[in-house]
């Protein structure tokens, strides 16, 4: 059965969200107003470590629309099932942490999540007024204090997911996103790009073209280089970006592998690969056989589109053996003739060929792999 030895799994506790963003892959406050169910989760993860015993590592993202809106008591239940299941098993959020951070949620972030990593995301121009314009200043403020508390009283290591927006890309200096970033006192940052599913594919006004947000990406490279933002706040994009180039290693949105890697489990029970097309291409459930789900012909059709499906425009760019085509679910600008990756900095690298400098933007705790795949 094809599947990867080291797989990530978006554990997906709930479809809605008490946000409304318009760039969200999921939809929003309009997604389905159910939550996961524990029991049937862990059912699926006993029988898979069983019936596939190489996979060794597996790490685990409660996910959603938002997952902190899940019961926490059901959550304590699916972490305590899935520890330690797997050789190395670990765990990870995305929240947007716009919600009143009770002690009980602070107590289950603490108890389970304290080692590995807390993600929180972030945009310029949506989130915060999502649901109603009026609140956007005490949502901003409510979700830089959770960040604080986190990170100040309860130590937790964070990584701040930036979005990246038109008017983000029209409007704010990338370096000046990074200090913000390290201000608040998170250890990482990811940029990531946005791909027209869910409620981004209603509003594609949100969408940058892919040259302005290549050119905006080479700002961010250029800006992090001469200000030795490095030493900081690890940048995982970066990060990756020089692992290509170094090592020619294809890591998270290049690895045009995510299909045979990744598992999406909805919260109602379906699967998928991919998180992005998880609600919309689901090919198995996790009450179905483990054959059944890795064998479903709409999976394997699915890994071999991904490998082998590639824009024929790659195949004659000099960065390919860089690039890998990038992620494939990303869109090229309509005129078919700009590809959705930071080109710009795939050719400064191939030309001013700093490979001390750029070494210097590996991380060297390995945290950008097994973390959800920004694209
Ligand atoms: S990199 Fe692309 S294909 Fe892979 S998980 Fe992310 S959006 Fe999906
Ligand atoms: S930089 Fe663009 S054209 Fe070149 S390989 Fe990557 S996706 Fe393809």
């Amino acid at each position: 059965m094809v599947i990867a030895p080291e797989i990530l799994v978006y554990l997906k506790t709930t479809e809605t969200c008490n946000l409304n963003c318009r760039h969200c892959f999921t939809s929003g406050h309009l997604g389905k107003k159910i939550f996961f169910q524990p029991q049937p989760v862990i059912d699926f993860f006993r029988r898979l470590k069983e019936e596939c015993s190489w996979i060794r590592s597996v790490r685990f993202v409660f996910h959603g629309g938002e997952p902190m809106l899940a019961p926490v008591k059901d959550l304590y239940q699916v972490h305590a099932g899935l520890d330690r299941l797997f050789p190395s098993t670990s765990f990870g959020i995305q929240t947007n942490l716009v919600y009143p951070l009770t002690q009980e949620k602070r107590d289950f972030l603490s108890a389970t999540l304290l080692e590995d990593g807390l993600g929180t995301s972030w945009d310029h121009d949506i989130r915060f007024g999502s649901a109603s314009a009026a609140q956007e200043a005490t949502q901003r403020a409510l979700w830089e204090k959770n960040v604080r508390t986190l990170i100040e009283e309860d130590g937790h290591t964070m990584t701040l997911m930036v979005s990246i927006t038109k008017r983000l890309v029209q409007e704010r200096d990338p370096a000046e996103v990074i200090e913000y970033a390290q201000r608040l006192g998170f250890s990482h940052i990811l940029f990531e790009r946005i791909t027209s599913d869910g409620n981004a594919k209603l509003h594609q006004d949100v969408l940058p073209g892919n040259r302005e947000q290549g050119l905006w990406l080479q700002r961010m490279f250029n800006s992090t280089l001469e200000n030795k933002s490095y030493l900081k706040i690890g940048n995982m994009l970066l990060s990756e970006l020089a692992e290509g180039f170094l090592k020619r290693q294809h890591t998270a949105n290049r690895c045009r592998n995510c299909e045979s890697s990744l598992l999406t489990i909805n919260a109602d029970g379906t699967i998928a690969g991919c998180p992005n097309t998880g609600p919309s291409q689901a090919w198995g459930h996790i009450g179905n056989s483990i054959s059944e789900n890795l064998r479903s012909a709409q999976r394997l059709r699915a890994i071999s589109c991904e490998r082998f499906e590639r824009n024929p425009a790659c195949y004659s760019c000099e960065a390919f053996q860089y690039c890998n085509s990038d992620c494939s679910k990303l869109p090229w600008d309509e005129d078919g003739d700009r590809c959705p990756a930071p080109k710009e900095i795939w050719t400064q690298m191939m030309t001013e060929k700093k490979f001390l400098a750029y070494e210097k933007l590996l991380l060297s705790d390995d945290r950008g792999r097994g973390l959800p795949h920004g694209i």
